[in-house]
């Protein structure tokens, strides 16, 4: 983004091609192979780690003609497409027959199964749902060779070790795959949504995690911290001003964005004078006397850990707008500053320890806030939104990689993984030996054997 904003692309493809069958795409790597050249897999470019970047150059493959559903299978509820498939065509198909994927990243609209599978994507639902890993029965792949791959789709087996779950993560390093066949639900009977405002971040995941470790399971947990909070609410607040309003809001928005990106220090001084309390917010689906139960119980749980209930308006707010993205970036961006997110996750007892190095670390060079989501028995996931800026490009570059430096090795010293969802791609590569260690050595080994020719998607991952 930094180089786009300078209008400077450093890495080209020499080829885009948009193959609509299997076939052609085995010619394809038997050619590429042949001449050596490289091939990335590219699905909807949604990836925010530089995965589909052409760092060697070579043929972009974009998967998005195979875009077909073969089969749903109603009896055993799974459903088998091409990898290809826009996410929010897959659910909208799904939903006209009664059913849902219940896999709804914020990208949906412009991400494909094949990079949801290829980055071991989350949903905003995982908690009910689960991650991609958790929803994908059996793949089909095509290797770098041209040969095919295929492994089965039934419910578990004990037949060595898992085969496909070496391509699940893999960011089109091993393999190009070009269907799945997912488990699918039945679209649920009701939704429902509570929320709940704590003292501080650590009374709101004692909250959670009291919630999941009894059984519960709400389709979304979002916990925001102090500030994500105030800036949760003042979206909120923004919408429902009469228009005549918008145009001050918008001024008053736009100074506070220049602030926040001139002196991050301030900024996150003052709203940690302002923000006092957190918001969770739980979304419950299913049928409806198993929601109103986990709802019920999820309540009780919340004030026994001075919760306030702040009532269902805030969760509907959240699900309502669960897709807004600012495709049109805000104007402070023009002005050598960037924004980011870091993803990180570990276990409910080192998840505050985490949070508040990450955030001390940071918050004295950039403006720093974050929300807890993806929750599971032993953890959760936590996201931090970072912003600053530099004083040129050149500085804000390295300015930006020392940040991403000091995040990952402060992360890794907490019991972090490096990344929950977003992957590892060009930018992560540098870092991903460090957090696999010796399974960086079978990883390599992997891919010499099926790729001795390195062509495929070369130079990610830290290959
Ligand atoms: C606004 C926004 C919101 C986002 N929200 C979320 C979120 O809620 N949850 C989340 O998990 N992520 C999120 N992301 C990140 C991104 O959408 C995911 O990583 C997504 O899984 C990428 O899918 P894609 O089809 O766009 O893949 P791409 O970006 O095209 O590719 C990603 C990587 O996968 C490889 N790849 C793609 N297709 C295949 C294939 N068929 N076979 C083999 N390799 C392949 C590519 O080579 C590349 O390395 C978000 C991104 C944006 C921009």
């Amino acid at each position: 983004l930094i180089s786009l904003k300078e209008c400077k692309i450093n890495y080209f493809p020499d080829f885009i091609v948009h193959p609509a069958e299997e076939v052609q795409m085995q010619k394809l790597l038997k050619l590429a192979n042949s001449l050596k050249i490289p091939v990335i897999p590219y699905g909807g470019g949604s990836g925010v780690c530089g995965g589909t970047t052409p760092v060697k150059g070579g043929i972009i493959l974009d998967l998005k003609k195979m875009n077909k559903i073969l089969n749903i299978d109603e009896k055993s509820l799974t459903v088998t497409c091409e990898s290809g498939i826009i996410g929010e065509n897959l659910e909208k198909k799904l939903n006209g027959k009664g059913y849902t994927l219940g896999h709804h990243p914020q990208s949906i609209y412009c991400s494909t199964l094949g990079g949801w599978i290829a980055t071991r994507s989350a949903g905003q639902l995982s908690t009910k749902y689960g991650k991609i890993e958790d929803i994908v029965l059996g793949i089909r792949v095509i290797l770098p060779d041209g040969e095919i791959l295929e492994t089965r789709a039934i419910p578990r087996t004990a037949t060595g070790p898992n085969i496909m779950q070496i391509f699940l993560g893999s960011e089109g390093t091993l393999g190009i795959i070009t269907q799945a066949t997912l488990r699918i639900h039945n679209y649920p009977e009701v939704r429902n949504f509570s929320s709940f405002e704590f003292e501080d971040v650590s009374l709101g995941l004692s909250a959670i995690r009291n919630i999941l470790q009894s059984g519960i399971r709400p389709a979304g947990v979002r916990l925001y911290d102090e500030l994500d909070t105030i800036i949760f609410k003042m979206t909120k607040e923004e919408d429902s001003k009469n228009k005549i309003f918008s145009p001050i809001l918008k001024f008053a928005k736009d100074k506070v964005e220049k602030l926040i990106f001139r002196r991050p220090i301030l900024g996150n001084k003052l709203a940690s004078s302002v923000g006092k309390k957190v918001l969770l917010i739980l979304s419950f689906e299913g049928k409806r006397e198993i929601v109103e139960l986990e709802k019920r119980i999820s309540k009780e749980i919340c004030l026994k850990n001075k919760g306030e209930d702040t009532g269902e308006e805030l969760g509907l707010k959240w699900w309502n707008h669960r897709f807004d993205v600012a495709y049109n970036l805000s104007k402070v961006f023009h002005s050598c500053s960037f924004a980011d997110t870091i993803e990180v996750a570990t276990t409910w007892d080192r998840i505050e320890k985490l949070y508040y190095s990450l955030k001390e670390e940071l918050s004295k060079d950039v403006f720093i806030m974050a929300h807890f989501s993806h929750a599971y028995q032993e953890g959760c996931s936590v996201y931090f939104s970072i912003m600053a800026r530099e004083a040129d490009e050149q500085k804000s570059r390295e300015f930006y990689d020392r940040i991403w430096d000091r995040a990952i090795s402060t992360c890794l010293a907490n019991g972090g993984t490096i990344s929950h969802h977003h992957g590892v791609g060009y930018s992560k590569g540098k870092y991903l030996e460090e957090e696999l260690k010796e399974g960086m050595r079978i990883y390599k080994n992997l891919k010499s054997t099926l790729d001795p020719n390195n062509i495929l998607n070369p130079g990610k991952m830290g290959l």
